[in-house]
């Protein structure tokens, strides 16, 4: 008897607490897993009490469901979706929804829609953030993919996902195809921007000002009062407080080599297939694989040296507020390069995004949550068209309040000899943006000295010319 709202395939630990988030908020979900006894251990356990149903088979599963059928799929992205896919295609009719809930690459989400659509059934790819916490209390959702599931799948989403302000729902329609996840991947390359910034901030603190953990934990507890409220900062500050079984604080003990799953390196490498100068996400996923070359980087500091018997001699406090400053603008940069990326995706794909509404899938439920993305919301209310984040009044006057702070930040850290890939990245990169004129004339002269490769004039743009570089006159 068709009794459940919409079924989950996938009982891992995102699987099994999005069930049970869908519960509490009334839903009735028949669970299943390819290893059936995790449906009977679900059940049993963390699920009982509850009104979930399981299934034994697919054939089981999709019986018990209302039509139109909904069906989320949390299972390892990759081989495991399609393998479900085309398992659950011959049981469905018309009209049925396939949703894929995991860490998709957008390319595949797209391809899936396309054949899907062929075969008369709508897809959705969601991005679902927040780990383990956010699917069981509230995610940030980010579907996208066929429309037409939309009005099917959205009382459900935004029912679950985070919410923020006067309740409202951290979930809204993405775009076509795999738009879902694209923003959900360059959410990601954010998160891994934000990480960053927050270890140079503390590299500083620690090596230039010889800060204490106590002191350091203070400054961030302190800063998350300020616009840099956010999980991130919230969290670094419980991590500096933190002691170990022996009463000494943990974070120095831990290894300084950082793991990474890849969709930092996915939003990277989009940047650089579709010519965006997403520099801080690129130089974030370049300071984890350099963190990674542990024992190499041991050998090197026995022989390679750095500016000798440099020490800080300024105003210690002058200096933390300006590493927060530091801090603040250069997250600015990173936020407006993601937008960037998404613009340029929306223009390569057609897509129609939302940007403001992005900005709210991620103002909350969320690893990169924060105060500011409403300040993102807001500029983007302000101008829905805004070409880009650095020329809304808000943010430009606030880079600006920063600039001398950022300025100083920087020039101490290289006098010093402190690595500080993001926060220079940063600033090189708001330099650029901010310059009319860059040196890229010599460079096309270069090209079309080397190569031919010709070059336009100022005075006549569009017009191709080619100089005989070596002759005379
Ligand atoms: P996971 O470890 O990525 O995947 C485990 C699930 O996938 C199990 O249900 C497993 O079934 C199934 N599975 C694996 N290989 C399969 C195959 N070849 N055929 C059929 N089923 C297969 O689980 P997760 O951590 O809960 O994540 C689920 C999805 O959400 C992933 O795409 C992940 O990237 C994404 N995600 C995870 C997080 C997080 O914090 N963990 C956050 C956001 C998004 P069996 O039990 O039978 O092995």
């Amino acid at each position: 008897m068709a009794q459940a709202d919409i079924a989950l395939i996938g009982l891992a630990v995102m699987g099994q607490n999005l069930i049970l988030n869908m519960n509490d908020h009334g839903f009735v979900v028949c669970a299943y897993n390819r290893t059936v006894s995790k449906v009977h251990d679900f059940l049993k356990n963390e699920a009982k009490g509850t009104k979930v149903i399981g299934a034994e088979s697919l054939q089981e599963m999709v019986s018990k469901l209302k039509t139109p059928r909904r069906i989320i799929l949390l299972v390892k992205a990759g081989q495991a979706v399609d393998d479900f896919i085309d398992k659950l295609v011959p049981l469905l009719e018309s009209g049925d929804i396939i949703i894929d809930g995991g860490n998709s690459e957008y390319r595949d989400t797209t391809r899936r829609c396309k054949s899907l659509k062929e075969k008369g059934l709508l897809f959705v790819g969601s991005g679902v953030s927040g780990g383990e916490e956010g699917a069981r209390y509230g995610p940030s959702l980010m579907p996208g993919g066929h429309k037409e599931a939309w009005p099917h799948i959205k009382d459900i989403f935004q029912s679950i996902a985070a919410k923020v302000g006067t309740g409202e729902p951290c979930c809204d329609w993405v775009g076509d195809e795999g738009a879902g996840h694209f923003v959900k991947m360059v959410h990601n390359g954010i998160e891994y921007g934000d990480m960053q910034l927050i270890c140079e901030a503390y590299h500083l603190m620690k090596d230039v000002l010889g800060m204490d953990h106590d002191e350091m934990a203070k400054a961030f507890d302190q800063w998350n009062k300020t616009e840099l409220d956010s999980f991130l900062i919230e969290i670094t500050a419980n991590i500096l407080k933190y002691k170990d079984s022996d009463g000494t604080h943990l974070l120095p003990k831990i290894r300084d080599s950082a793991g990474q799953k890849g969709t930092g390196k996915w939003t990277a490498i989009s940047a650089l297939e579709y010519g965006v100068p997403v520099t801080l996400i690129g130089e974030a996923v370049f300071a984890r694989c350099l963190s990674a070359l542990k024992e190499e980087r041991v050998v090197a500091s026995k022989s390679l040296t750095g500016p000798q018997g440099a020490k800080f001699t300024g105003d210690k406090t002058q200096f933390l507020e300006d590493i927060r400053k530091a801090l603040y603008a250069s997250k600015i940069i990173s936020y407006a390069q993601g937008f960037m990326l998404l613009r340029q995706a929306a223009k390569e794909f057609g897509w129609s995004l939302n940007y403001g509404g992005i900005a709210l899938m991620w103002r909350g439920g969320c690893i990169i949550r924060s105060v500011f993305l409403g300040k993102i919301k807001e500029a983007f209310d302000r101008d829905p068209e805004l070409q880009n984040l650095l020329l809304d009044s808000f943010f430009s006057k606030a880079v600006q309040d920063c600039q001398e702070s950022w300025r100083r930040v920087v020039s101490t850290g290289v006098q010093l000899g402190i690595p500080m890939p993001s926060f220079t990245t940063a600033l090189s990169f708001y330099d650029g943006y901010r310059h009319a004129m860059l040196p890229a004339n010599l460079l096309q002269a270069q090209r079309d000295y080397f190569g031919a490769h010709t070059y336009e004039l100022l005075s006549k743009p569009g017009h191709f010319i080619h100089t005989n570089w070596t002759g005379h006159g």
